[in-house]
């Protein structure tokens, strides 16, 4: 087993509707030792790839691609949800079914952070039916770049996000992925990935 998958079974809570609460390590307060040894993680699994930026989507992504980010030392560019108003930029729009938050999200880069041929690698919190990477991936082939790699911290291996991508050729990793969860006797068990 390892840290994450650790971390998870000693923190995490299962709630109704397969939803994992990781609320005290990743979706509200940030464990740094945690997410340095996340980021650690995805370096090592897309060690050779070269990478000239990290795309994630607000929130809870963010703090996983600037821990990233700061060991390629390249930039970090997150993908938003809602329109400000000093939001002039054109942008590259995308849409996404929010699992969380059950309702359609647009979601948008403002042109000037993504350029063509730029090798992008996509990173977020959790992985469910696939619906915010897809949305980051075609943002990134809409500015001209090439996805070079998706990392994810947990995949929710019940839905069929990860299958999608693994299926379309797409580099994916998922430190930790959750082959069954259950709410009544709050056990989880995770896909071996040895
Ligand atoms: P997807 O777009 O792959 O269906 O869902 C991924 C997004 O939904 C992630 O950005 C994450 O914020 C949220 N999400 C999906 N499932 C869970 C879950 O079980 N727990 C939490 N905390 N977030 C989830």
């Amino acid at each position: 087993m390892n840290f994450l998958e650790e971390k998870i079974l000693a923190d995490g809570k299962v709630f109704e509707g397969n939803v994992l609460k990781v609320d005290n390590f990743l979706n509200h307060q940030i464990d740094i030792d945690v997410m340095r040894q996340v980021a650690c993680e995805f370096k090592r699994r897309f060690k050779g790839i070269q990478v000239d930026k990290i795309l994630t989507i607000e929130a809870s992504g963010i703090a996983i691609a600037v821990m990233l980010a700061a060991m390629y030392d390249v930039p970090v560019v997150f993908a938003k949800k809602s329109q400000t108003v000093n939001s002039v930029d054109d942008k590259y729009v995308s849409q996404a079914y929010s699992f969380t938050h059950k309702k359609m999200n647009n979601v948008f880069v403002s042109r000037p952070y993504l350029s063509a041929g730029e090798n992008i690698l996509i990173v977020d919190d959790f992985l469910a039916d696939g619906k915010a990477a897809n949305a980051l991936i075609d943002i990134v082939e809409q500015a001209g770049g090439h996805v070079v790699g998706v990392g994810v911290a947990i995949e929710k291996g019940q839905q069929n996000g990860g299958r999608d991508l693994r299926q379309r050729g797409i580099k994916l990793e998922s430190l930790a992925i959750i082959e069954s969860m259950d709410y009544a006797t709050q056990k989880i068990i995770f896909r071996n990935q040895q």
